[in-house]
């Protein structure tokens, strides 16, 4: 093609026959449901799990978007629902090769006001669900990645700056930041990766959730280096980086995909 510009091939085939485990979508603005659907465009093959029947329903019609067949629910605080998930896919698939977690819960009034009033029931829960869970995980997930596998989680750069009004989900990105580290080192040995991907604010469920979620989302737009906050494809495609070979050596890294919002020191000059 000489002259015209080469179309995308997005269906590399780079993830075929590989097959994983992706938890925390609840809709189609999910980050999750944006690294499903790149990673089943380049091969790979998805099971899901969804949080209680009212998200079912849509959980399934996505996931019969991508023809995946297996999809369980899983509160991540109900170890025997996490039980069937994992003896479904032993028995079905025998191995898996990654896992996405994309799993994160604060009190919606720990996400308006100051640090000082989040309760001590509040502060462990948030910590149980978007941090311990990931440990829970890993350790389920281990005796069917003997081949070695990935292990993906969300982060925000709000586990290291202040970001307005993200109070204990800061503090709980901070400690699975630092999972994340700690499990590299653990399961390197076996040849299992862990990483995750810290996206700009997002238009979410979730992110909504944040007090002047508006407000932040404009700000990082209007000062990131790129001048754009991150895209669903654009976390999709880090997503499959880090499931496939060419993420083979990457393991215990942060990887930022934000439009460059975190080397930041202060806004623009033209926004000041
Ligand atoms: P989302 O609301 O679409 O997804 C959050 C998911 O967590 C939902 O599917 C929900 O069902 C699930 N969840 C919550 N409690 C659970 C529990 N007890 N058991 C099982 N599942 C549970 O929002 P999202 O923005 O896609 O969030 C996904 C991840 O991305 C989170 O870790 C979030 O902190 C992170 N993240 C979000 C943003 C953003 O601005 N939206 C930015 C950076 C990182």
């Amino acid at each position: 093609m000489i002259g015209a510009q080469m179309p995308v091939d997005r269906r590399s085939g780079l993830l075929a026959g590989r097959q994983g485990l992706v938890l925390g979508v609840a809709n189609d603005k999910s980050i999750a449901w944006g690294i499903a659907r790149t990673l089943h465009a380049h091969g790979a093959g998805l099971a899901f799990t969804y949080q209680g029947e009212a998200l079912g329903k849509r959980v399934r019609a996505l996931a019969d978007q991508v023809g995946s067949t297996m999809i369980m629910p899983a509160d991540v605080r109900d170890d025997s629902e996490l039980d069937r998930v994992f003896s479904r896919i032993a028995d079905e698939w025998g191995r898996l090769d990654f896992l996405v977690h994309g799993i994160a819960f604060a009190d919606r009034s720990d996400l308006v006001s100051g640090l000082t009033s989040t309760s001590r029931e509040n502060f462990l829960t948030c910590l149980d669900i978007s941090c311990f869970s990931l440990i829970d995980l890993a350790r389920r997930a281990v005796p069917l990645m003997a081949a070695g596998g990935s292990i993906l989680t969300l982060t925000f750069q709000g586990s290291r700056n202040v970001m307005p009004n993200y109070n204990v989900m800061g503090i709980a990105k901070a400690a699975l930041e630092s999972t994340v580290r700690y499990l590299a080192n653990d399961l390197g040995p076996k040849s299992i990766r862990v990483n995750a991907i810290s996206p700009g604010p997002m238009r979410t469920l979730s992110g909504a959730a944040i007090g002047g979620a508006r407000k932040t989302f404009r700000t990082t737009e209007a000062n990131a280096p790129l001048r754009a906050n991150a895209t669903l494809d654009a976390i999709g495609g880090t997503a499959v980086f880090l499931v496939s070979e060419f993420g083979s050596s990457t393991t215990g890294e942060i990887v930022h995909v934000d439009g460059g919002y975190h080397v930041l020191g202060m806004p623009q000059p033209e926004n000041l």
